[in-house]
């Protein structure tokens, strides 16, 4: 039976392997490719097919998303970072499911996933990952797995003002919306991210997720120097984005907030836990 899928496989991918000019089946052949990614050179090993005859050359669906695959392995291998692989081999050495790895390291499955898939983890992300293949627990619960940053709130915020194309920082308004924002950028960004965008840490208040202690930190938000902040990466830009379309007005926000069982089943003040973060419903 075995033999036989085998030859049935076999000859499926020659009959989709013809030239698209005629010449009948193409040859398959392997080689490396140069490219550049991120500033980095790097020779990826490449399986695509030509024509012998013209000399066209194709590729499949498959081989598309592994060349994507080969390159962020390459591009992490060469600049320090673990690669998918390595992740992957590491943690079946500890016999440690997706799961039981994300629990290590206060972070969602979905970014286990990603980066044993390819997408490429930062690098403070690397170092959690090495730490809980080495045995360690790490990641902070309050802060999403990154220093809190006053300027980088107000880089945060910044950047939905400019996607909202309005003013959501305003002196005197407790950061009703702001807070808001904020919190949906941070905990999808430790959802999809594996750390939060800010560091902040968010108590459930009576109207919604607010800044822990907002009433002290709120002057310093405002004067606050975003430049100093670490810049945000397209990723971060991305869930901004993301965000910003889905709550173009206040009041969506809010009521998005306040529709969440994450808020909703916490004591007046509690803190709630980046952890929960896989548990949103509403972005
Ligand atoms: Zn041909």
């Amino acid at each position: 039976m075995k033999t036989e899928y085998r030859k049935l496989v076999k000859t499926m991918k020659e009959t989709r392997m013809n030239c698209p000019n005629g010449h009948g089946k193409m040859a398959s052949k392997k080689s490396e490719k140069k490219t550049k990614f991120r500033g980095v050179d790097l020779n990826i090993p490449v399986e695509d097919y030509s024509c012998p005859v013209c000399g066209v050359e194709a590729g499949t669906v498959d081989q598309t998303a592994s060349l994507q695959k080969a390159i962020s392995e390459a591009y992490r291998k060469a600049v320090n970072l673990l690669t998918g692989k390595e992740i992957v081999e590491a943690r079946k050495r500890l016999n440690l499911s997706q799961d039981a790895l994300a629990m290590r390291m206060n972070v969602g499955i979905a970014s286990i996933k990603r980066w044993e898939g390819g997408q490429i983890q930062s690098k403070s992300m690397d170092h959690a990952l090495r730490l809980a293949l080495a045995g360690q627990t790490s990641g902070d619960t309050c802060t999403g797995n990154r220093p809190f940053s006053l300027p980088r709130i107000k880089l945060v915020l910044k950047q939905f003002e400019s996607v909202l194309g309005k003013n959501i920082l305003k002196k005197n308004d407790k950061m009703l919306f702001a807070a808001k924002y904020l919190w949906y950028a941070d905990m999808v960004a430790h959802r999809e991210l594996g750390e939060s965008m800010t560091g902040s840490t968010y108590a459930a208040l009576p109207f919604g997720p607010q800044l822990n202690n907002y009433r002290d930190l709120i002057d310093d938000i405002l004067n606050a120097d975003e430049s100093s902040a670490k810049p945000l990466a397209s990723e971060e830009k991305k869930i901004i984005a993301r965000i910003a379309m889905k709550f173009s007005k206040d009041q969506m926000v809010y009521d998005a907030a306040h529709r969440e069982r994450v808020w909703k089943r916490q004591a007046n003040g509690a803190i709630i836990p980046y952890s929960d973060s896989s548990e949103l419903t509403q972005v």
